[in-house]
């Protein structure tokens, strides 16, 4: 491997040394304070107000008012000013937020920098052109908002997934009042800020920083509808706890993503694949391709040279431009990505990892490949959301498809082969929400994203993402 010289970003935003909670235009004190971590070095960044159910019902309660009196009563036209205005300043300061993600999050620099923030700005100028036509949209003529949208995310795209929440609710006439994940809220509060630079009319976004209890009361408040992206036991529990209520709910949950590769493929193209489709974001990813099939004539040559591939990724410093894997979120996620792993070798897989070194503060985790995998093993059965890839084998592509969908989960897959028709006649085989061909982990606010099965219901993007903000 080549050896590059350091390359560290060199911009540092300006992050305060505390944040209030966002309520009707404003940052206010909370019920508590909290602090947020470095997980790459463990420092703390600042603190910030923890929201009680007392602030959960103010910023619900301002959020109806700015619904009732000014934003619902606007023109699209009118909204979808604000929110090119809100992606012309993200696109502006997206620097500053994408080297705030990498310090709060601990990905790498060039992610947030080449994926994350740019993605985020996208879904606010594809939504800012849809506010004026949603009677074109094919959900009838006249739609109505639902009124005030309660959106809980997690940790591992914080400014993405409150734009992919945000965006499509404000552009349909809602308001929202959204609680960032409890280790990642700092890009929440600095979009707080970037509201008030464009002069969104106070209460239209409400950032409710805190934990789990601060999710659950704005879950169990007088929301018109609750979108959340999370983890599969979350969301059933908020599931059941608004069963039979007014409230509508989206759910985008969790998955244990097929990439199969078929003996036709391009092989170095496959590897490439791969390795984005797990290592990406330290295998953060909800539609991660985590569950590697390869057919077996060609699993020998695939593995060599996806073991030659990983054995080159840069781990370390996400603040180095040259970093491929950065930290792990926090203490908490560590241990269960160690955790699931230890059970992986308990179960008689045989794990393989490149000698890399680890930095000595943070939370690290080598890039993992298991092999040597069966399907009743947890490492091929639950989301490790981690680095860690379990490789199974497979000998026709009946049984590839078998394998693939034997999973509770459905929400992405991978297609990996030479001939269109294969392509064809595997996607229409799997039970997944999205399924790649040639290539893995791409989005467009353009194409609709979301899951089957028990990765949850409802999709965000595109036209169809519409739907879950409107009245129909
Ligand atoms: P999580 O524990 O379900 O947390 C998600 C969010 O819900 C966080 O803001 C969390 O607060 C909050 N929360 C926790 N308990 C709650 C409760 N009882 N009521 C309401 N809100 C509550 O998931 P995570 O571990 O942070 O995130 C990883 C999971 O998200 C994975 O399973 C992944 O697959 C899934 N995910 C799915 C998608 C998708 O689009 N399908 C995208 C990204 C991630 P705290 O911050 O305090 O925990
Ligand atoms: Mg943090």
């Amino acid at each position: 491997m080549f050896e590059y010289a350091p390359a560290p970003e060199s911009v540092r935003p300006e992050i305060k040394e505390h944040y209030g909670l966002f309520v009707d235009g404003e940052f206010v004190d909370g019920e508590a304070v909290f602090k947020s971590v470095n997980p790459a070095t463990e420092e703390v960044l600042f603190t910030v107000a923890e929201a009680g159910a007392a602030d959960v019902a103010k910023a619900v309660a301002a959020a109806r008012r700015a619904q009732e009196a000014v934003w619902g009563p606007m023109s699209g036209a009118e909204r979808g000013k604000y929110l090119f205005r809100i992606a012309r300043l993200l696109q502006e300061r997206s620097r500053e937020f994408a080297v705030a993600e990498s310090l709060d999050n601990g990905k790498p620099i060039k992610e947030t920098r080449d994926f994350d923030v740019p993605t985020a700005a996208q879904h606010f100028f594809y939504h800012a052109g849809w506010a004026d036509k949603l009677a074109y949209a094919g959900l009838g003529a006249d739609p109505r908002p639902l009124g005030v949208i309660g959106q809980v995310i997690p940790w591992n795209f914080p400014i993405l997934m409150l734009a992919w929440k945000i965006a499509p609710a404000l552009a349909c006439g809602n308001t929202v009042v959204l609680k960032p994940a409890e280790t990642t809220p700092l890009t929440a509060l600095m979009f707080a800020e970037l509201c008030q630079e464009a002069d969104l009319p106070p209460g239209v976004v409400n950032i409710l920083p805190g934990a789990g209890a601060t999710g659950a009361a704005l879950v169990d408040a007088d929301v018109d509808k609750v979108a959340f992206t999370g983890s599969t036991a979350v969301g059933r529990a908020i599931a059941k706890s608004i069963a039979g209520s007014k409230k509508k709910v989206t759910l985008e949950l969790g998955g244990k993503a097929a990439n199969i590769v078929f003996d036709d493929a391009a092989i170095d193209q496959a590897v490439e694949g791969i390795v984005n489709g797990i290592f990406f974001n330290q295998g953060h990813v909800c539609c991660a391709g985590s569950r590697l099939l390869v057919q077996e004539s060609v699993a020998d040559e695939v593995l060599s040279r996806l073991k030659e591939r990983v054995a080159t990724l840069r781990v370390g410093d996400p603040l180095d431009k040259n970093t491929d894997i950065g930290a792990i979120n926090s203490a908490e996620q560590l241990e269960r990505i160690t955790a699931l792993t230890e059970t992986g070798r308990g179960e008689g897989a045989d794990v393989w990892q490149p000698a890399c070194d680890l930095p000595e503060n943070g939370f690290w985790f080598r890039p993992t490949v298991f092999t040597g995998v069966q399907q009743s093993m947890r490492i091929a059965r639950e989301e490790i959301f981690g680095p860690v890839l379990s490789v199974l084998t497979f000998r026709t592509p009946d049984e590839a498809i078998a394998k693939a969908n034997n999973t509770p989960y459905g929400l992405s897959a991978g297609v990996w082969t030479e001939k269109g028709s294969k392509i064809l006649w595997a996607a229409e085989r799997l039970r997944a929400g999205v399924v790649w061909a040639n290539t893995f982990n791409q989005f467009d606010a353009a194409s609709p994203f979301g899951g089957l099965k028990e990765s949850g219901y409802g999709r965000e993007g595109g036209r169809q993402g519409l739907e879950a903000y409107l009245d129909v």
